[in-house]
């Protein structure tokens, strides 16, 4: 009613609220049209990877101080284990700080509060491994191979997190197979889940010996 309206314009935390939540559901709407139109482009073959030589550890450091504050609050541990050997790699920058964000959230979403998540950064022989692990809810068997479709999600996670797309996995899979690559996961129901995919060590780019 007039007076209802009335009563909430005049209330400054009302109006904050409502602002916070408008502000909330805008992103989460923003993120979801721009997986929907990501996905429609990796479909028409129309991602073309702008590789160039990156650096592992900086690129893996920068996702996950960009979740650090948002762990913290809730008593979580997040924590980089990086090669102190370093790698530079060759891939698209944009696309792969993607994957490496798109796994932390997926580690955090499907963890509680006070979980441990680690990015870790391995190599051995000629090949370098990320692995993005948690301490959360895990991942089902019968579910493990159905995770990397679209929209699936598994009977643990549908109560808990009805808001995600459901997109996240399938096009990190999709972005990681583009640069030649394989994505893994281990994971135990109630126990935790570790993804881990591959990735080369960059070419020299000229005769340098
Ligand atoms: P979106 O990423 O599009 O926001 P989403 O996170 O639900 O949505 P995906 O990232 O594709 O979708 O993951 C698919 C499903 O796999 C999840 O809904 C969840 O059931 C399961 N899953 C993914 N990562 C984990 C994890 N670290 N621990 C437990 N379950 C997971
Ligand atoms: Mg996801």
């Amino acid at each position: 009613s007039a007076i209802e309206k009335e009563k909430v314009l005049n209330d400054r935390t009302q109006i904050l609220k409502f602002n916070s939540m408008i502000r909330n559901e805008n992103e989460r709407m923003n993120k979801y049209v721009e997986r929907i139109l990501l996905q429609a482009k990796l479909d028409r073959r129309e991602v073309h990877l702008k590789k160039v030589p990156v650096n592992l550890n900086v690129l893996v450091d920068e996702a996950v101080e960009h979740f650090r504050l948002q762990v913290e609050e809730k008593g979580g541990v997040i924590r980089a284990e990086l090669d102190p050997e370093g790698y530079v790699i060759s891939a698209d920058e944009v696309h792969m700080l993607n994957v490496v964000c798109n796994l932390i959230d997926n580690a955090i979403k499907f963890s509680h509060a006070d979980s441990t998540i680690t990015v870790e950064t391995t190599s051995k022989y000629e090949k370098i491994f990320v692995s993005v692990r948690d301490t959360g809810i895990g991942i089902p068997k019968n579910s493990l191979k159905k995770i990397w479709e679209r929209f699936y999600k598994t009977d643990l996670s549908r109560g808990k997190d009805k808001k995600g797309t459901g997109l996240g996995l399938a096009i990190v899979k999709e972005i990681i197979q583009l640069h030649g690559e394989n994505i893994n996961v281990v994971s135990t129901e109630g126990v935790g889940t570790e993804f881990i995919f591959s990735l080369s060590k960059a070419e020299k780019e000229d005769g340098e010996s």
